[in-house]
């Protein structure tokens, strides 16, 4: 076995990252490891849509993050990476922060992408993180106040402005006219079928309108202009929440780094192209030869765990092995209380779908912190709120 010098040095502590650092801690406990995150909470951005409905509390799907990794023995600190010298093997980060490594492992997630669309970034909302989450929050209660019916436009018609969509519309019912925008003519379109009709379903029942085949061209701060069958038309607007797109968060990187679809290119051993001992994972990287993977907590989850076997091998002198993705399906949240569930031969929708969904999550939590226990009994225990 190689003796190791420096601390196995991860940065970015999502679902990749802490899969990653948990796994890695379990089959080899003597291991340094360091964790760096530019946040102090973890959050489990399946459950956000939850938050808003107050179906769970924020504490419950954001633990700290410095309460899971001292309970696994991990040393853990907070800080934003701001560039990584390959040659040289040193991480700078904020505040002139130095730190050299032997092996180095990212993972820092994806960010929303406004596509350079005019007005998008300074009049839209947001919901890729716990910030954009508050701010939504609190805009919502605001506008919930207000004696007028408010004109809301969801932007994207993936899983997020879906299940964004159908929450709201129950949590809110009549206070918003819901719209729902999306580029091609499907919504769902790169999810499993059930579960698409099983949205067209829950948003048609909810009376939200749906504009297919429909571009954003502009927001401003009173109105949305979308480009319709080459006709554009204006809308007013109370609020625009964007969930159209997102782009890795790799500001950090420098020429030196392939990249394919503008993600981190790697082999289907995580190794990043031409750059000893360093991996990438999670929504920042691609693998060579499985581009068409999803962007999903659970590839990133599968990815953390394999590359932890990956890493024990590489110390102990062994060959590493390559990566397979194991589809377990996938579940989407259709309004309060209500789910649809498809793959591993299963597919159903409803109520019983929203508690399985649940339970699943619940199970996915890592179980190492108090809180996250207490969410998990929470998940097990507690019926509906509604
Ligand atoms: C609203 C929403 C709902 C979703 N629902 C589902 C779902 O139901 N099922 C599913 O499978 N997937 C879902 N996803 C997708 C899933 O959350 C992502 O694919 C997953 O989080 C990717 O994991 P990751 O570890 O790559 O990144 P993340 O989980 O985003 O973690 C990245 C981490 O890196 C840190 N970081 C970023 N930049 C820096 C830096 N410069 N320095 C230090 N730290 C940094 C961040 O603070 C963060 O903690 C959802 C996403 C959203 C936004």
């Amino acid at each position: 076995m190689k003796s190791i010098q420096k601390p196995i040095v991860i940065v970015g502590a999502g679902f990749a990252g802490m899969t990653l650092a948990l796994n890695l801690k379990k089959l080899l406990p003597s291991l340094p490891i360091l964790v760096i995150d530019a946040e102090t909470k973890f959050i489990f951005k399946p459950l956000m849509y939850e938050v808003l409905s107050k179906e769970v509390q924020m504490w419950e799907v954001a633990p700290d993050l410095s309460n899971i990794f001292s309970a696994a023995g991990i040393t853990f600190l907070r800080n934003y990476l701001k560039r990584i010298n390959f040659n040289e093997k040193i991480l700078e980060f904020s505040e002139d922060l130095k730190i050299s490594y032997e092996y180095l492992v990212i993972c820092t997630g994806s960010v929303s992408n406004s596509f350079a669309i005019k007005g998008v970034e300074e009049n839209c909302y947001f919901f890729n993180n716990i910030n954009d989450l508050k701010k939504l929050n609190s805009i919502l209660k605001i506008l919930n106040n207000n004696s007028s019916i408010q004109k809301l436009f969801v932007v994207g018609g993936g899983p997020s402005g879906v299940e964004l969509a159908c929450k709201l519309k129950d949590i809110f019912q009549d206070q918003f006219s819901i719209n729902l925008v999306e580029k091609s003519n499907e919504i769902l379109s790169r999810n499993k079928i059930f579960n698409r009709e099983e949205a067209e379903k829950a948003l048609q029942t909810r009376k939200i309108n749906i504009f297919l085949n429909s571009t954003v061209k502009e927001v401003s701060e009173k109105t949305i202009t979308i480009s319709k069958n080459c006709e554009i038309i204006n809308f007013e607007k109370d609020i625009v929440i964007w969930t159209a797109g997102i782009k890795p968060n790799i500001s950090y990187i420098n020429q030196e780094v392939s990249l394919l679809k503008d993600r981190i290119l790697v082999n289907d051993k995580f190794q990043i192209d031409n750059i000893n001992n360093c991996f990438a994972i999670g929504d920042i990287s691609i693998i060579k030869g499985m581009e068409g993977l999803p962007l999903t907590a659970q590839v990133a989850m599968q990815e953390g765990n394999h590359l932890a076997k990956n890493i024990k091998l590489l110390i102990e002198g062994k060959d590493l092995l390559p990566f397979e993705f194991q589809d377990n399906g996938e579940m989407i949240s259709l309004g309060i209380g209500e789910a649809s569930i498809s793959g591993i031969g299963l597919t159903f929708s409803g109520k019983l779908a929203f508690e399985a969904r649940r339970l699943i999550y619940a199970s996915k939590l890592p179980d190492v912190s108090k809180s996250l226990k207490s969410a998990a009994s929470w998940l097990f225990q507690r019926k509906s709120a509604f």
